[in-house]
């Protein structure tokens, strides 16, 4: 069999191509559709076809035109071009014939003949111009090409002088977003809140060529918006607009939708409760630009008004650039309060810093004008008013440090400087915490879980406050940390104590202490060695024992030799400690002596 015919039809009716399609394809041939004249230009080129159907009304270049390229290209010599005309007028088929085809078959479609017709055309058929008429056609179609040329230039040049428009309104665009970013990066350094703004308005105003811009912003109570304006005059405040005016109130539900201008606004329910504030005069071009609030969903934080000349409607890149100008400005007053209010957290951790150190300094003192027996109990009283002082500095910190968390902003120095804050306090928290624990005056008796490396610390250096350890060196090895237990506080300090107090003992002082806490078993040891000398066998077995201290003092000798007595605090650390399944043990070591305490701690609880 051979292969079909093939026939391009080029036509941008998708009606008169279906009906093409279904005559000539049940006559056997094989289909191609273009529906303009240059993509039919390239079809044929690729396909070279038996024969070319053209429409000659197209869109882009004629029928006409698409003949006379198709006639001047040698490749497609032979081809037959048929005109489908709907023009019954006979210059416009004799147009045909002069501009390059080689016959026409009128529209519409006669579907009994249309195939036939074809087929005539196929077997060699041409149409001519009659005798002498080619001359008046060829200048009639040469005219016609002309004014499409025409048409055509002015066209190009109508969308040239859009470009350019298109191009300098870019320009301008350019420029003011680069005048923009170099605005917002000197606003890092301006630190009044006030000013700030000032300089933002008076920007926009000059970019802009304003008349009048109201900028108005919610205070922290959301009662009412407090603004500012720039006129002719300068920047001043204005009357404030209560939170629940009809303005704000409506413009909370299209906040997100960006600015309203020209048309829209004057149409809009904004336009009459803003003229009775003033926020626009007639006839002008107005802008009203809504801000939503950053951190709360729903809620309106600002907005901003503006107005210039009535003959200057607001351009689509100066609407863009009014809302990046006010996003601007809100942004860089949120980064102004909250520098402000990081320094105020700084300020007051400083204050409360003094506050300690006089307090530790009244404390050293009132050691040195003291005598031994009246010190206990006038350092109470000292401490006492010690922690009174620090408490409100201290929770002061707390809603600092819980205030800056919320206007969080996520830059690593910002966390950073609240990180800091919030560990000082919580240093400073738990000094207070142990100090009013040890003038007894507060909650003493009741449970509750003690961290113990926390407790161990402090109690040390409690003890090195009032003068305990003396000049000993101490050394320190916590390797028990997190190590948490549920019970009574005074417990556990007063078995440190004890057993500090203990290490302390003996005729010769011991030069230095090793105080260590580690976990072996699943249980918890605070161990500590001095270097104040042993204890004779027999006192080390009655160590724990009530009443050991009543028994007999080392001899004479003894002393020479250095031995020395149990803490006869250590019964009563072993009796406390009953309570919490504890084990203690005490040995020679070295030049003294080695005294260890060890609980089993609840595993959840490590
Ligand atoms: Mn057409």
């Amino acid at each position: 069999m051979s292969p079909k015919l093939k026939i391009l039809c080029i036509e941008d009716n998708p009606v008169n191509w279906r009906l093409v399609q279904r005559l000539l394809g049940q006559a056997g041939y094989d289909l191609h559709w273009a529906e303009e004249g240059l993509q039919g230009y390239q079809m044929a080129v690729e396909l070279k076809p038996a024969l070319v159907l053209l429409d000659i009304n197209l869109p882009g270049l004629s029928g006409f035109e698409v003949a006379t390229k198709l006639r001047q290209n040698a490749d497609l010599n032979g081809i037959p071009i048929i005109a489908l005309t709907a023009k019954t007028m006979k210059i416009d088929r004799e147009t045909a014939l002069v501009s390059g085809c080689d016959g026409y078959i009128s529209k519409p479609i006669d579907p009994f003949q249309f195939t036939a017709q074809v087929e005539a055309y196929l077997g060699g058929q041409r149409d001519k111009v009659d005798q002498g008429r080619e001359g008046v056609v060829l200048r009639q179609f040469s005219q016609q090409i002309v004014e499409h040329l025409e048409a055509r230039l002015k066209e190009a040049q109508g969308s040239n002088r859009k470009l350019q428009e298109a191009q300098e309104a870019l320009e301008i665009r350019n420029r003011n977003l680069s005048r923009l970013l170099a605005l917002s990066q000197s606003m890092v350094a301006e630190p009044d809140p006030r000013s700030l703004l000032a300089r933002i308005i008076g920007r926009a105003q000059e970019d802009l060529g304003l008349r009048m811009l109201h900028a108005f912003r919610v205070q922290a109570d959301g009662g009412y918006f407090e603004g500012q304006r720039w006129t002719e005059n300068g920047i001043e405040m204005t009357p404030p607009v209560r939170g629940d005016h009809v303005l704000p109130t409506r413009l909370k539900s299209v906040m997100n939708e960006g600015p309203l201008f020209g048309e829209n606004l004057l149409q809009s329910p904004y336009w009459d409760p803003g003229m009775a504030l003033g926020l626009w005069g007639q006839p002008s071009q107005s802008l009203l630009l809504p801000m939503p609030h950053r951190q709360v969903e729903g809620e309106l934080w600002g907005f901003w008004t503006l107005s210039r000349e009535a003959d200057r409607p607001f351009l689509p890149f100066e609407v863009e650039l009014v809302a990046l100008i006010g996003g601007l400005a809100q942004v860089s007053l949120q980064n102004a309060e909250l520098i402000f209010s990081l320094s105020e957290s700084s300020r007051a951790l400083a204050s409360s810093y003094e506050i300690v150190e006089s307090a530790y300094m009244e404390v050293h003192q009132a050691q040195a004008a003291l005598s031994l027996r009246e010190r206990q109990a006038i350092l109470g009283d000292l401490f006492q008013k010690m922690t009174k002082r620090l408490q409100a500095p201290v929770s002061t910190l707390q809603i600092q440090s819980s205030a800056l968390d919320e206007m969080e902003q996520g830059s690593g120095e910002w966390k950073h400087s609240v990180a800091q804050i919030r560990d000082s306090v919580g240093q400073i928290a738990s000094l207070v915490k142990a100090l009013t624990r040890r003038v007894g005056k507060q909650d003493n008796a009741r449970p509750e879980w003690i961290h113990l490396d926390d407790l161990l610390t402090q109690e040390l250096e409690l003890m090195s406050i009032e003068g305990h350890l003396g000049d000993r060196g101490l050394r320190l090895e916590i390797g028990a940390k997190e190590a948490k237990v549920f019970g009574i506080y005074e417990d556990f300090s007063e078995t440190v104590a004890q057993m500090v107090r203990h290490a302390l003992g003996g005729p010769t002082p011991s030069p230095s202490l090793l105080v260590r806490t580690t976990m072996a078993g699943g249980r918890y040891h605070l161990e500590i060695e001095d270097e104040g000398g042993p204890i004779p066998p027999d006192g080390l077995s009655h160590a724990f024992e009530p009443f050991s201290g009543l028994r007999e003092d080392p001899s004479e000798e003894d002393l020479v030799l250095g031995v020395r007595k149990p803490g006869p605090g250590l019964p009563s650390c072993l009796q406390l400690m009953s309570s919490y399944q504890a084990a203690m043990e005490l040995r020679n070591i070295g030049e003294g002596t080695y005294l260890d305490l060890s609980l089993q701690l609840d595993p959840e609880a490590v």
